[in-house]
C-alpha cells in the first residue's frame, strides 16, 4: 500500500526522505494512523537501505506538539489560533494596501533552504513571485551555494547546471570545504556518501580532504590538508598554475568546446605554489605533489562545497575547482565532473546547436548598497538594511517561507530588529520560531508525511539518474502546502483567497506544456498545449505537474511517442524508485553560453582574479578566525526541536586547538567570549587537536533562547547563535554570498 487514504490499517509506505540532499529511501510502518517505525528502504534503487539519524525522526517531526497545525494571527502582540479563512482574510486586509500604496518592491520575500526539498517550494513559489513582481527577493542561497551557481553561469552560461563529482567511478576525489560524513553531501546527491568514499579507496583510488578542521570526512580520507580558512581559491589557483606549467592542458571530451584556454596560464600566473604557501598554510611541495597526483589519476574530480563557497572568494573557489577538473581532461567524462540528466528536464534534441543566451547579473541592484541581483535575488545580507532604510522601494512587508533568517543569516541581531519593525509579515512555517515570532500571520505547512514528494531540485545534482515519486503517508489536516502558496498568489493577484486555484494551476501546466511543444525537433514538437494539459487534467495537484514534467522529459513516454517511457503511473508502480543509469557526457546539451563554448574568460571572473592576486601582496593573516561546522544530527536551525537529535552532550561548542587554549587561557568546558566586528557570544570551550591552530569553530543554526518562540525542546538545548558574529558587510562580490567562514574574531575567557 502506498496511498494515504486508510490510515487505520497497518501498512507499509515507501518514500524519499525530504530532509536533506541525499534523498534516501525510507520504509515507514503505520498502524492505527500512527507511524510505528521508520528504517532505510533496502530495496531503494539509490540508497539501498542507507539512512542517517535524521531520517527516522520524521515521526517525531510529525507528532511534535510544538508543530503548528492551525494558522496563527498576532492580536495585541500575542499569536492566537484562527481558521484558515480568517488567516487569509487578514493577509488580504493588511498586505494588499501596503503593496497598492508603496508598490511591488514594498513586499519582500525570504525563501529558506527547505523550499528546495518540497514540491511547493520548487514549483509553486514561482507564480507567487511572478505575481508579486518584487525586486526584494532574498533566500538562503546567498548564505549557501550562490557562488556555485555563479561560477556555472560564467563557465557554462547556465547557473542551474552545477556539475557533480562522479563518485562511483572516480579514482581521485579532491574535496575542499566539504564534510559529507556530517552533511550527507550537498550539491552532490549521493545517499550513503560514506560508503561511496570508502568504495573509492577500496578500488585503489584516493580521497584528499582540504579543511581547517580534521572533520569526520577527513578522518576517513587518505590525506587531510589543514588549510587556512578563506584561502581555498588561492590554493586551487596554485594547483592550476602548477598543473598547466608542469603537466600541460588536456581537455579530453571537452576538446574544441572551451573558449579562453590560451589566456588561462596568464590568468593563474601570480599563483605559484610558493606564493600561496604562507597564506594557505600548505607547503609548496605538497601543492606540487597534489597537482601531479591529480593530473596522473585515471579519473579525477574536484568537489568544492560550503567551506570553500561561503567566503569572500567563493565564486572563484568554485570556478577554479571546475577548471582544474577541466584542464586535466576530467570534465564531462566518467569519473570526473559531470551533469546528471533530470527526468523532469528538457529532452535533448540530437543535432541542436549548443549555446544560448549566456549569463549575467546586475539587472537591478539593491536600493541601499547597490549590490547586483544574481538570479533575481539580492544578497540576504542586505535584507535588514532594505527594511530599515526608509524611502521608495523599502521593504515594508515580508513573506517568509520555511526560513529562519533570524538565525541563519549574518549579523542576525540586526535582522531580528529589522523583522520587528515591519508593517506586516506573513510566514509559511511549521514552527513559531525566532523568525516567525515576528510574523503577523503564520500559515502552517503540513508535515513531511502529509505531502507528496518528488525531488525536482536534486535530480539535477544526483550522481546517478534517478526517478522516484512518494505519495503522502497521511492526508494533511489543513490545506496542502502547494494550495497555501497558491492562495497567497491569488490574494496578491487580486483574485482573493477563495478564487479557484485552477487559475494558477493552469498557468503552471501551461508554461511546462508550452516549453515542451516549442522545443523544435523535440518529441512533442507540433503537439498543442491544450492537448498536453488535457491529458493530465484528471490528476490532482501536485501529481498533475509531476506527470506532465516526467512525460515531457528525457525519459518520458512523450504522450505515446515514446512507448514504455516514464509517467506518473510508472513512478507510482515503482515505490523503490527507478534507476535511469549513470551520468553520461552532455556538455553540448547543457552549455548555454552565447558562444556555445565553456568560457574561461568571463569579464567579471577575470576582474575578480585580480582581487585574488592582490591578496598575495598582503601579509598572511595571523589573527584568530571563526569557521562553522556541520553535525549529522543537525539540519540548519529547524530540527533542534526533536529530542532524540539534540539530547546528550552539548554540540554547540567552540572548538579550539590546545595551543590556542593554552595561549588564551581557555579551559575545556568553561565559557569563552567570542567577539567579532558585529557582535559577541559566549560559548562552552571544546579543546581539540582536530582544528587548525588560529581557527575556532561554532556550528550554525543554534541560539534557541528567544522567549517568544514556541519550541520547547530546542529551548532546553538552546546553544548560541553563531550568526551574531558573522558580518553582513563581507560578501563574495560576484555572487552576493555572505562570508560565513574565516570571520576575524577575538577569543578570551568569558
Ligand atoms: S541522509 Fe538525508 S535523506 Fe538520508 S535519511 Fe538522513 S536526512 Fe534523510
Amino acid at each position: 500500500m502506498t496511498t494515504a487514504d486508510t490510515p487505520s490499517e497497518t501498512s507499509t509506505h515507501f518514500r524519499t526522505c525530504p530532509l536533506c540532499e541525499a534523498t534516501c529511501g525510507l520504509e515507514i510502518g503505520v498502524s492505527d494512523g500512527a507511524v510505528t517505525r521508520i528504517r532505510g528502504d533496502r530495496d531503494d534503487v539509490f540508497s539501498h537501505g542507507f539512512i542517517c539519524p535524521k531520517g527516522s525522526t520524521l515521526r517525531q517531526l510529525h507528532e511534535d506538539p510544538d508543530r503548528l497545525r492551525r494558522p496563527l494571527v498576532k492580536r495585541d502582540g500575542v499569536h492566537v489560533e484562527v481558521t484558515w479563512d480568517e488567516a487569509f482574510a487578514e493577509i488580504e486586509r493588511r498586505l494588499l494596501p501596503i503593496r497598492d500604496e508603496h508598490g511591488a518592491d514594498a513586499v519582500g520575500v525570504y525563501l529558506g533552504n527547505p523550499n528546495a526539498h518540497t514540491i511547493a517550494g520548487a514549483v509553486f513559489t514561482r507564480p507567487l513571485l511572478q505575481v508579486l513582481g518584487t525586486r526584494n527577493l532574498f533566500s538562503a542561497s546567498t548564505v549557501d551555494q550562490m557562488p556555485r551557481h555563479v561560477s556555472s553561469g560564467y563557465l557554462y552560461g547556465n547557473p542551474g547546471a552545477m556539475p557533480v563529482p562522479d563518485l562511483d567511478r572516480t579514482d581521485y576525489l579532491l574535496m575542499l570545504g566539504a564534510d559529507p560524513l556530517e552533511s550527507n553531501g550537498s550539491l552532490c546527491t549521493a545517499p550513503d556518501f560514506p560508503g561511496r568514499l570508502a568504495a573509492i579507496r577500496d578500488r585503489g583510488g584516493r580521497v584528499v580532504v582540504v579543511d581547517p578542521r580534521r572533520s569526520r570526512t577527513a578522518e576517513v580520507s587518505d590525506e587531510h590538508l589543514g588549510i587556512r580558512p578563506g584561502t581555498d581559491a588561492l590554493w586551487l589557483f596554485a594547483l592550476l598554475h602548477e598543473t598547466i606549467g608542469s603537466h600541460g592542458i588536456s581537455l579530453g571530451n571537452c576538446d574544441g568546446m572551451v573558449d579562453g584556454i590560451d589566456g588561462l596560464a596568464e590568468l593563474v600566473a601570480p599563483f605559484t605554489p610558493e606564493a600561496v604557501e604562507d597564506h594557505c598554510g600548505i607547503p609548496a611541495a605538497t601543492t606540487r605533489r597534489i597537482a601531479a597526483e591529480f593530473a596522473a589519476a585515471d579519473h579525477a574530480a574536484v568537489y568544492t562545497r560550503i567551506g570553500a563557497h561561503t567566503v569572500s572568494f567563493g565564486t572563484l573557489g568554485s570556478w577554479a575547482g571546475d577548471v582544474l577538473t577541466l584542464v586535466t581532461g576530467n570534465f564531462d567524462r566518467e569519473g570526473g565532473l559531470m551533469w546528471p540528466t533530470p527526468c523532469h528536464g528538457k529532452p535533448h534534441v540530437a543535432g541542436s546547436a549548443p549555446g544560448g543566451r549566456g549569463f549575467r547579473t546586475g539587472r537591478w541592484g539593491s536600493r541601499v548598497s547597490g549590490h547586483p541581483e544574481v538570479r533575481g535575488e539580492l544578497p540576504v545580507a542586505v535584507m535588514a538594511e532594505e527594511i530599515e532604510s526608509p524611502g521608495d522601494g523599502s521593504v515594508r512587508a515580508l513573506i517568509t517561507m520555511a526560513g529562519n533568517p533570524a538565525r541563519s543569516t549574518p549579523d542576525s541581531a540586526r535582522i531580528g530588529r529589522a523583522l520587528g519593525s515591519l508593517e506586516f509579515m506573513v510566514s509559511v512555517d511549521i514552527y513559531l520560531n525566532e523568525t516567525t515570532r515576528h510574523a503577523d500571520v503564520i500559515l502552517p505547512s503540513p508535515s513531511a508525511l502529509e505531502k507528496a514528494h518528488f525531488d525536482f531540485a536534486f535530480y539535477g545534482l544526483s550522481v546517478r539518474n534517478i526517478a522516484n515519486y512518494s505519495p503522502p503517508v497521511f492526508p494533511p489536516e489543513g490545506p496542502s502546502e502547494h494550495e497555501i502558496v497558491t492562495r497567497l498568489a491569488l490574494i496578491v493577484g487580486g483574485q482573493g483567497a477563495d478564487a479557484d486555484p485552477e487559475l494558477v494551476y493552469g498557468l503552471i501546466t501551461g508554461q511546462v506544456a508550452q516549453q515542451a511543444v516549442q522545443l523544435e525537433g523535440g518529441p512533442l514538437h507540433g503537439r498543442t498545449i491544450d492537448e498536453l494539459q488535457s491529458a493530465v487534467e484528471h490528476l490532482p495537484m501536485p501529481e498533475r505537474i509531476i506527470d506532465l514534467m516526467v512525460r515531457c522529459g528525457p525519459f518520458g513516454d512523450h504522450f505515446g511517442a515514446s512507448p514504455g517511457g516514464l509517467t506518473l503511473d510508472v513512478l507510482a508502480a515503482n515505490p523503490h524508485g527507478i534507476d535511469l543509469g549513470p551520468m553520461v557526457p552532455r556538455a553540448d546539451e547543457v552549455v548555454r553560453t552565447a558562444s556555445g563554448q565553456i568560457e574561461l574568460g568571463a569579464g567579471p571572473v577575470v576582474a575578480d582574479v585580480a582581487r585574488l592576486a592582490a591578496v598575495l601582496e598582503e601579509p598572511p593573516g595571523d589573527g584568530m578566525v571563526l569557521v562553522g561546522r556541520r553535525h549529522l544530527r543537525s539540519n540548519n536551525s529547524w530540527m533542534h526541536n526533536v529530542e532524540v537529535l539534540v539530547k546528550g552532550r552539548a554540540r554547540c561548542t567552540l572548538q579550539v586547538h590546545p595551543d590556542d587554549a593554552t595561549r588564551l587561557g581557555l579551559v575545556d568546558g568553561k565559557e569563552a567570549l567570542v567577539q567579532s566586528r558585529v557582535g559577541e557570544v559566549s560559548a562552552p570551550v571544546e579543546v581539540t587537536d582536530g582544528i587548525r591552530p588560529g581557527v575556532v569553530s561554532l556550528p550554525h543554526g543554534w541560539g534557541h533562547d528567544d522567549a517568544d518562540a514556541r519550541m520547547a525542546v530546542a529551548a532546553r538545548h538552546a546553544g548560541v547563535n553563531s550568526n551574531l558574529l558573522t558580518d553582513g558587510a563581507v560578501l563574495d562580490p560576484l555572487s552576493g554570498n555572505c562570508a560565513l567562514n574565516a570571520i576575524p574574531v577575538v577569543v578570551a575567557p568569558a
